[in-house]
């Protein structure tokens, strides 16, 4: 029986012998070449062949790879933020009172863990805060934000109330509605965006008034709905901060209204306001981790304003202006609560009306309501030199009281408009990224107009001409 070992060298004597006796014909032909030599052997062409191959597929390699190293660098440097200045994201938080944390968060401000507010507290405790942010007057939501974004006093910029009478348009601005809208109210301050843009570089805006107006719109904008979820207003800021860098704005801003709401219909120190303010705080968080998530949340400048802050009023402080008025008929009045105007075409019903509303208050009354001829309007207001203001006005000088219609019900436990210096209408200022101070306190109380150069600092652009001056914010930068 043969092994498998005995067979397989049988086989392998065969080839041998085979292999042997094949070539003996062949041997002395001269032009035959040996199997052998055939197989083994490399003619130099051959072999200069193979060395171009190789050479070849080499230089593919290579090719390959430097191509994958050129495509990854490339990616690395779209996804990596290349802008030299910080885009600047301006967050209006509307109705937060200067001194909200002490009065809902007075835990948060030693331990953060017991905060309604981290968010908050997080950014305020790598950046700034300032005591308390002088608003314009009137006190009110529209004129403050123009201010913001304007550096204009209202008299300068024209939005001298939430609601006004324009004697030129004829016609009524009330907010929310399609009047409000026209480009026509909005063409006296030169909004940052604006300001952004003419130097070339690109704005967006998730709400804010006059943004959405014709004509006076950023190169991204949104028609205020307030019905917009706070993490949607977000996810649209992220949606322009992911675009290409050339069409990535470098200013934002976005608007949060809850505090204000709460604020007016439950009181400045209700539950209901700090519930507002953990909503809020929950939108802050969400961008925060959504600039973490991108790299950017130390690369970004982020400034959270509030327009004005609150105070308490009460139907039992309640002064009914036209009860002093021998003939109301006679006004169209289009402000109440924290001020009246009274607007007529006949100068001697005004001139009467002026000293019914001088002589008929009682002596208490008088001590919470002044009334004045549009030429008295102190200087310092700067809210005179408008054809939107009336000839005269009555303002509640007592921040508790409020200017009412006898006709018209009662509505709230919070208001706005007062005189912009009374502490209950100061507002917030915080501040947070690579330009500002880290755990820095402004103790020094500021006007809101001194935010437009500080923005125009921030963005290294020229501002338009303003009210403000960069001096009175440069503490808060590095
Ligand atoms: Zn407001």
């Amino acid at each position: 029986m043969q092994t498998r070992g005995s067979q397989h060298n049988e086989m392998k004597d065969s080839l041998v012998f085979s292999d042997s006796t094949i070539d003996q014909s062949h041997y002395y032909d001269p032009n035959y070449i040996k199997p052998l030599e055939r197989r083994s052997g490399w003619t130099s062409t051959q072999k200069l062949l193979l060395l171009f191959l190789v050479a070849a597929v080499i230089m593919f390699v290579m090719i390959i790879a430097t191509a994958i190293i050129i495509l990854m660098i490339l990616f690395f440097y779209k996804s990596t933020p290349t802008q030299t200045v910080p885009p600047l994201i301006l967050i209006s938080i509307d109705g937060f009172r200067h001194d909200y944390l002490e009065i809902h968060d007075p835990n948060g401000a030693t331990d953060i863990s017991q905060s309604i507010v981290p968010n908050l507290r997080k950014l305020i405790q790598s950046g700034v805060r300032a005591k308390r942010m002088i608003p314009i007057f009137p006190s009110k939501t529209f004129p403050n934000h123009y201010t913001l974004v304007t550096g204009l006093y209202a008299e300068s910029h024209g939005i001298v109330s939430n609601n006004m009478w324009d004697p030129e348009f004829n016609a009524t601005f009330t907010l929310g509605s399609e009047e409000s809208l026209k480009a026509r109210w909005w063409t006296e301050g030169e909004a940052f965006w604006k300001t952004v843009e003419k130097q070339n570089l690109k704005a967006g805006c998730v709400f804010w008034p006059g943004s959405d107006a014709p004509g006076n719109q950023p190169t991204y904008w949104y028609k205020y709905d307030g019905a917009t979820p706070y993490n949607t207003r977000v996810d649209r800021l992220f949606g322009m901060m992911d675009q290409p860098i050339e069409n990535r704005p470098l200013f934002m801003t976005t608007y949060f209204e809850e505090v204000d709401h709460a604020g007016h219909e439950f009181g400045p120190r209700s539950n209901e306001v700090k519930e507002a303010m953990k909503v809020v705080d929950d939108a802050i968080g969400y961008l925060i981790r959504g600039l973490e998530s991108r790299r950017m949340f130390d690369q970004t400048n982020i400034l959270i304003v509030s327009d004005h802050g609150m105070s308490e009023i009460d139907p039992s402080r309640r002064i009914d202006v036209d009860t002093f008025l021998s003939d109301p008929q006679q006004f169209y009045i289009v402000n109440t609560g924290t001020f009246v105007d009274y607007w007529s075409s006949n100068s001697t019903a005004v001139d009467v009306a002026f000293s019914e509303l001088n002589s008929k208050p009682s002596t208490q009354q008088m001590q919470l309501m002044q009334t004045l001829r549009k030429e008295s309007i102190p200087e310092e207001w700067h809210w005179k030199n408008h054809r939107r203001i009336s000839s005269i006005i009555s303002v509640a000088t007592n921040p508790t009281y409020s200017l009412r219609i006898s006709t018209k019900p009662w509505w709230g436990r919070g208001d706005h408009g007062y005189l912009n210096t009374l502490e209950e209408m100061g507002a917030i200022f915080f501040a947070r990224g690579p330009s500002f101070k880290q755990g820095y306190f402004k103790q020094e109380p500021f006007s809101n107009v001194n935010v437009y150069p500080l923005m125009a600092s921030l963005l290294q652009i020229v501002p338009s001409a303003n009210n403000g001056s960069i001096q009175v914010l440069q503490d808060v930068l590095k």
